[in-house]
């Protein structure tokens, strides 16, 4: 009798979730997806994948989706749903209008680290070329840009030196501010599978978390510092390398800049950051940072692992140019099981970053302001482009509170819920006349929109993604796109509408235009990805089938070294008082992903009905709480509300969440702090207090607080500098 389950069809894909980037079978029967199986030729995941790739499927067909194109003239109004020529008709009227009466600069748009290159090249290329200016910017912006600032400052590339497999020749790792093991858990097995094997363990984290400590993983040191000190534990690391000679003068003077190299020593030698200095600033034993120091130096194949938990700081581009300063003293760059990783969170925020989606920089990370550049995308897409670098999103959302910025393409984000100043940006979105979602769902930021664009999921459509070790694979089309579009289509169909012609036969001749427009991607082509299965970049004439690890001969600087960049630890303005006596850090858990719109739409919810508090017994019994209490978490900018449950994963003093699930708004209590040099929001240090909440509190009505105004919360954080 013939199996009824049996598939018609097999589909090779990546799953979209994580930076890792494992490639899958899909198995379909008709239009329906009958099992996700690991792809055992994946080259990121060797037939391995996690419950989210494997399970959390089925949001491409949960009701919610927004099948048919809306449109409204007020936010006030209910939605009108129009046909597709409608839509695009309505969106590019309005973004037309509001520049023939505000400026062509007064509107632009975001991409999505969930999209595919393809797409976010052409989001860039219709804000740039349809728009006419570089109003373009990503959600990388509040997650991993300094990782393009600063690993580009030190080794002058912003991305992964090695790809995942190099982590099986490591002596050492360390892993700073990530938990693999939960948040990229097939690269964690593969670690685990080295730690198991041998290879000594440092974490620097403020939490126990399960890579410090769990079933086959133990660190050899855990540095549990006090949330926002990573600059300051890093440089003392450096220090003990620098006054106990445990750096590569051999590597040093071959491959970098000696002089540079002279003057961090300078400033990384001195007393300020000797061990007994930091360890009582950063709440860590000095002992143990000279541990760390000496097995990292010691490799002889020392690595290092890194996430949000180093970007998402005031000091976040300082603390990548740490990493990058460490590996190059030590001369943990240019062969196997070395090198600095950034561990991505969505699936394609290393193409976000590749692709152009950045108001300073087309794809390739060459400058707008460059006229040789600007020329040959002008010769390619036949317009002429604005040589201004454009506005980072913040900067959107502030120039609409001033009335400059009318108008905004989203696609595939939601600022709303993901962004920091919950309450800045909805008064922002709320001062713009045409914000145009293009997504999945009707989200938190749609409420705030005029026009919503269906999206197609990535089972829905062509294209590629970057993984997190610069992999470019696949994305195939598994089921037909619930809306009739893929959305690529949609941003061409949008740039038509504005009066720029464009087409493409398929999502195959986007990537042949952005391959002839960026170096690194320059041998990429749908027809190499079928034949080898996927490429490193760079692909080019001297690696065309890809590259797995960089910087083996020389750095890509314009004198082909390495640099040292100063790295002064200046400590957050975040900074706990009596008010606000405790540490809110936040991450993320296996089962979920990001804020949770796909995740939350599958059976993946029953591992984590709701986002908790975890807090200190000390903590909790100085508060009279309970497992299981209701709490309010109140910061100098905002509160919510969550379960808070006993933790000794914690430190007294520091307090932990999750943030999947709509309802935990931890982004109504997150400061306004950001980086220095790339406005990523400083996510991981917000001082808070915790109070317990009567039921009554909790059932009756919305107890998260009004958000002050910005002026108000500046005069609460000086007031607070000036008692500290
Ligand atoms: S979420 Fe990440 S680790 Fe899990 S299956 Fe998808 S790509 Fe692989």
């Amino acid at each position: 009798m013939p199996n009824p389950r049996k598939p018609e069809k097999e589909t090779i894909t990546i799953c979209a979730y994580c930076g890792v980037g494992c490639g899958f079978k899909a198995e379909t029967i008709g239009d329906e997806i009958v099992r996700m199986t690991p792809w055992k030729e994946g080259k990121a995941n060797h037939g391995h994948s996690c419950v989210k790739g494997r399970f959390a499927y089925d949001y491409w067909r949960h009701p919610d989706r927004v099948r048919t194109p809306m449109i409204r003239a007020s936010i006030d109004d209910p939605w009108q749903e129009v046909g597709w020529d409608e839509a695009f008709a309505h969106a590019a009227g309005e973004l037309k209008r509001i520049q023939a009466t505000y400026g062509r600069s007064s509107v632009g748009g975001v991409s999505s680290s969930r999209c595919t290159n393809e797409e976010i090249f052409l989001t860039q290329k219709f804000v740039r070329a349809a728009l006419g200016n570089n109003n373009i910017d990503n959600c990388a912006r509040i997650c991993h840009s300094p990782t393009q600032f600063g690993l580009s400052a030190t080794v002058g590339a912003g991305a992964a030196s090695q790809h995942f497999d190099s982590v099986l020749q490591a002596d050492v790792i360390m892993v700073v501010g990530a938990n693999p093991t939960e948040g990229h858990p097939v690269f964690g097995s593969m670690m685990k599978r080295r730690i198991r094997q041998g290879a000594k363990l440092i974490v620097i984290d403020p939490r126990r978390t399960e890579t410090v400590d769990s079933p086959h993983c133990r660190a050899d040191v855990h540095l549990a510092l006090s949330p926002g000190t990573n600059v300051a534990i890093l440089n003392s690391i450096a220090h003990v390398i620098v006054r106990e000679n445990r750096h590569d003068p051999y590597f040093i003077k071959s491959r970098c800049e000696w002089r540079e190299f002279e003057l961090w020593a300078e400033l990384i030698g001195s007393d300020e950051y000797s061990p007994d200095t930091i360890g009582p600033i950063a709440g860590v034993d000095p002992e143990d940072i000279r541990r760390a120091a000496r097995i990292y130096s010691s490799g002889p194949r020392s690595t290092i692992y890194y996430g949000l938990g180093v970007t998402e700081h005031s000091q976040g581009s300082t603390g990548v140019m740490c990493l990058g300063n460490l590996a190059l003293s030590c001369g943990m760059y240019g062969r196997e099981g070395v090198g600095v990783n950034p561990l991505r969170g969505q699936g394609n925020v290393q193409g976000g970053s590749c692709l152009g989606s950045w108001p300073h920089v087309f794809s390739g990370y060459r400058f707008v302001t460059d006229d040789a550049t600007r020329a040959s995308f002008e010769a390619e897409w036949d317009i002429g482009l604005d040589s201004e670098p454009g506005l980072r999103l913040p900067n959107m959302f502030d120039a609409a509170l001033t009335g400059h910025f009318k108008g905004m393409y989203i696609m595939g984000e939601d600022p709303v819920q993901s962004d920091p100043n919950q309450n800045h940006i909805i008064a922002a979105l709320r001062s713009m006349e045409c914000v145009i979602i293009h997504d999945l769902f009707l989200n938190e930021t749609s409420k705030y929109a005029h026009v919503f664009l269906p999206g197609s999921s990535s089972l829905e459509k062509d294209g590629t993604f970057t993984n997190a070790e610069r992999r470019i694979s696949r994305v195939r089309k598994v089921v037909e796109p619930l809306a009739g579009y893929q959305d690529w289509e949609v941003t061409v169909k949008l740039m038509n509408a504005m009066g720029y012609d464009v087409s493409y036969a398929h999502a195959g001749e986007v990537l042949d235009e952005l391959a002839r427009l960026s170096p690194a991607y320059s041998g990429a082509s749908f027809e190499l990805l079928d034949r080898v299965g996927s490429a490193q970049w760079p692909v080019d004439k001297a690696a065309p089938e890809g590259t797995e690890v960089l910087h083996m001969q020389q750095f890509p600087r314009a004198n082909g070294r390495g640099t040292f960049m100063l790295t002064g630890y200046v400590p957050t303005r975040e900074r706990v008082s009596d008010q606000y006596p405790l540490l809110l850090t936040t991450g993320r858990i296996l089962s979920q992903y990001n804020v949770g719109t796909q995740t939350r739409r599958t059976a993946n919810s029953q591992w984590h009905p709701e986002d908790v508090l975890e807090m200190s017994r000390g903590d909790m019994q100085v508060r009279g709480l309970s497992d299981g209490d209701r709490v309010k978490i109140a910061s100098r900018f905002g509160a919510t509300r969550l379960k808070v449950v006993e933790s000794e994963r914690v430190n007294p003093g520091v307090i932990y969440t999750t943030f999947h699930h709509a309802e935990s708004k931890a982004n109504a209590v997150t400061s306004d702090l950001s980086d220095w040099a790339t406005n990523c929001p400083e996510y991981k240090v917000t001082a808070v207090e915790v109070t317990k909440l009567m039921p009554a509190e909790w059932w009756q009505g919305d107890s998260v607080a009004k958000r002050p105004a910005r002026r108000e919360r500046e005069a609460a954080v000086a007031a607070v500098e000036e008692v500290v």
